[in-house]
């Protein structure tokens, strides 16, 4: 069984239609980018999610505003928990935009388990997902290439660790996944941006996120959600942080 923590690893404001197609209301949320620490009673650290760059000015710059206390960086959120950054031998990543994958540099001696889609993809986006996966900035390699040699890649859904599975779910990127984990609370299905928060989800039709890559895997994917029957913790919606 396994013990979910979410961490808030920073504050974005983002327009509403970018949370959610379609949105018409000129709304701006403040959001959470979360990380989401799993341990269980064996003594095994789990990272889902490592949250943006520390530097607010780069975040807000390139992407959104971005807001990130001292204590909001992973390595010091971790250790309010008593785990050290180095400690942490498994990550696991919904997708590699820049919110949710930037961290993973705080964790040197893990390894980063990505779909092999997503890997491929993030190596030679489409110009609207470029700024995403931080390709073509300022000349720079993107983010990502700095964890390259700690990423494995996995295809499809398969078992990771006892009772924590990688399910596929391509939509908002094209090797996005979700983690089904099994705690004492029952199941819970953490779906990254394919859900960016639950109002997506909850309203009739559901409606994808705002970035998507590919519609008709957001329907498809939210076919196999339904069928699974979990409760859902999506990427960047507050309510998690009463939930668990
Ligand atoms: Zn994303």
């Amino acid at each position: 069984m396994w013990k979910i923590t979410p961490l808030n690893l920073g504050v974005l404001t983002v327009k509403k239609s970018g949370l959610i197609f379609g949105n018409k209301s000129n709304e701006s949320l403040k959001v959470p980018c979360i990380g989401w620490l799993l341990t269980n009673n064996t003594g095994k650290k789990v990272i889902i999610d490592t949250g943006p760059s520390d530097d607010e000015v780069w975040g807000t710059k390139y992407h959104n505003p971005l807001k990130k206390h001292y204590d909001q960086r992973l390595e010091v959120a971790l250790l309010k928990h008593g785990i050290n950054a180095d400690e942490i031998n498994l990550c696991i990543l919904t997708h590699l935009h820049w919110d949710h994958a930037y961290g993973a540099l705080k964790l040197p001696n893990a390894k980063i388990i990505v779909q092999r889609e997503e890997l491929r993809y993030a190596v030679d986006p489409f110009p609207p997902d470029w700024k995403h996966y931080e390709k073509n900035f300022e000349e720079k390699s993107p983010f990502f290439l700095k964890f390259f040699h700690q990423i494995e890649t996995v295809n499809g859904d398969c078992e990771i660790e006892k009772g924590m599975k990688l399910i596929h779910l391509p939509g908002h990127s094209p090797g996005s996944q979700g983690i089904l984990v099994t705690t004492n609370q029952g199941e819970f299905l953490i779906v990254g941006d394919l859900i960016n928060i639950m109002e997506s989800w909850e309203c009739n039709p559901k409606l994808p996120p705002g970035i998507f890559y590919s519609l008709e895997d957001c329907y498809s994917s939210f076919n196999k959600i339904d069928k699974l029957g979990v409760t859902i913790l999506s990427g960047h919606d507050w309510r998690a942080f009463n939930m668990l």
